[in-house]
């Protein structure tokens, strides 16, 4: 299997190189050259497997250049009961139609953790299968999920090291505490007077600099990224889709070969796209509901086929899908027009903020996904109905998930099982999913935790559990001009 851009100017490359480099040297996503195919047979045997092997399987179909052995020995470690307790992705049932996809039972309470798990060790054996003798540096800007999420996966793996960076006043106290606990030899955590825009401009120079590359290139060092945009990130999202089919087949929900919708709470498009790979892969799912939250340019990008980003931006309780630019919406693109109209697009968003597609491309685009969105009233709503009436607890970035996936059965009478995935623990914002089943105030953030599971008896998960009690590693607080020599100290 080669991967190729979906600008379609980059020559192929391996699974090991698109790993390696992330981004297509034209500016493009790497996408699979072609998209394997799963027989009823194949499923009907990834129904008897367990999630790590599921996993290996999947991803053996994709990156070829690992073998059956490596990928298992991976999925092992990346999902070992010790660190997703009670299972990597496990289905809950709230009624006949309803399903919840939980995929945040990881060590960092994220759904982060399914890729980056897994990631970093597929990186670690690239560099190895692509003769790399350097030692990969990591670095990150993070608003939150992705800093932890990377952090936890990338700590002590051989020739890796990572270092993030977040904004001092723009992360949670839960995530600043997160971080700050970190563990891990190779890892290094800074925070940024300014805000997340600072960070990550600050990222994107030091990755432009080459003085700052000769450098790390001197000492053995050259720079890389956790981006949702890497490959390696997305493929390992696939599987959870064809582990919650087996697993409704298991539970006598659905008959091998008989549909079912997925809905997902949508940010930069990497998991919908998973979800939409595994539908083109033979996996029966129906629709793919696609759900935002008050930043709903997703929303009408797929009633119109307007992506327009000149409009105003909201800071909302599920932060993670407060995006404006959909960087994984490229791969749709080149799925459904291909590589030439793809470019065009993607030079018109560069220079105008906007774009809008053919008709026979939304068109295309419009059989398998429809949009919703919850704006912040409809997501504390959301929250608290399901609470009361299902005693579920949803956090913030699911309730608008489950608030689209009502609306979605409402209007189309479709009462086919849906998979509705849940990205992130409540704890991980107990802060307003307190607010919202309460209606009053928490006595802070951090309270708020145990305010929460007195409320509702639900257990705090184990990563968030004892994060009052760990030692704090990191507390440097950094200007964004300092970030390079910030970079260059880590490596000394
Ligand atoms: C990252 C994230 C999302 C959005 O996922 P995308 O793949 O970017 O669409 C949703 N919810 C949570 C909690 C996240 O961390």
């Amino acid at each position: 299997m080669n991967f190729i851009s979906t600008r379609g100017h980059a020559q192929k490359v391996t699974a090991a190189q698109a790993i390696a480099r992330g981004l297509a040297p034209d500016g493009g996503l790497f996408v699979p050259e072609t998209i394997p195919q799963l027989s009823k047979e194949d499923i009907a045997a990834l129904c008897k497997m367990s999630y790590p092997e599921r996993a290996a399987k999947i991803l053996s179909l994709y990156l070829s250049d690992y073998t059956e052995e490596e990928l298992l020995a991976d999925c092992r470690a990346a999902y070992a009961e010790t660190s997703f307790i009670g299972g990597a992705a496990p289905l809950v049932s709230l009624d006949d139609t309803l399903n919840v996809l939980e995929l945040w039972h990881g060590p960092t309470a994220a759904f982060k953790d399914m890729a980056l798990q897994i990631m970093p060790r597929l990186l670690s054996r690239a560099l190895k299968k692509i003769g790399e003798q350097r030692t990969a540096l990591i670095l990150v800007a993070t608003s939150g999920d992705t800093g932890k999420a990377a952090l936890e996966g990338y700590k002590d793996l051989p020739q890796i090291k990572i270092i993030a960076f977040y904004p001092v006043d723009g992360v949670s106290k839960v995530q600043k505490l997160q971080m700050a606990t970190q563990l891990g030899e190779n890892v290094s955590v800074c925070a940024i007077r300014g805000n997340f825009d600072d960070a990550q401009t600050g990222v994107k120079k030091i990755f432009g600099n080459a003085e700052i590359a000769k450098q790390l290139n001197e000492k053995g060092y050259f720079l890389s990224s956790a981006n949702s945009i890497n490959w390696g990130r997305l493929a390992p999202q696939i599987v959870y889709y064809v582990s919650a089919y087996c697993d409704l087949i298991n539970a006598g929900k659905r008959k091998p070969g008989e549909p079912f919708n997925v809905c997902v709470p949508t940010g930069n498009f990497g998991n919908i796209f998973a979800a939409y790979l595994a539908k083109r892969m033979g996996l029966p799912i129906g629709k793919l509901i696609c759900a935002s939250n008050s930043n709903n340019i997703l929303t009408d990008f797929l009633t119109t086929g307007v992506y327009d980003r000149n409009r105003s931006f909201y800071l909302t309780m599920s932060p993670s899908m407060d995006i404006l630019i959909s960087s994984n919406l490229e791969r749709l693109l080149w799925a459904t027009t291909g590589t030439e109209k793809t470019a065009g697009y993607m030079k018109q968003l560069n220079e105008t903020g906007k774009y809008a597609v053919d008709a026979g491309t939304l068109a295309a685009i419009q059989k398998d996904f429809v949009g919703y969105f919850a704006n912040e009233e409809a997501t504390a709503n959301t929250i608290l109905k399901f609470w009361k009436e299902d005693r579920y607890l949803a956090d913030p970035h699911t309730a608008v998930a489950l608030s689209a996936a009502q609306a979605y059965i409402r209007e189309s009478g479709d009462r086919i099982p849906m998979v509705v995935d849940s990205t992130a623990s409540p704890y991980k914002f107990a802060n307003n999913v307190f607010r919202s089943i309460a209606k009053k105030e928490p006595s802070g953030d951090l309270e708020a935790l145990d305010e929460l599971t007195e409320l509702t008896g639900v257990k705090i998960p184990y990563p968030l559990a004892d994060l009052k009690k760990r030692a704090v590693r990191f507390k440097e607080v950094c200007e964004p001009n300092e970030m390079p020599d910030r970079v260059l100290q880590f490596v000394k």
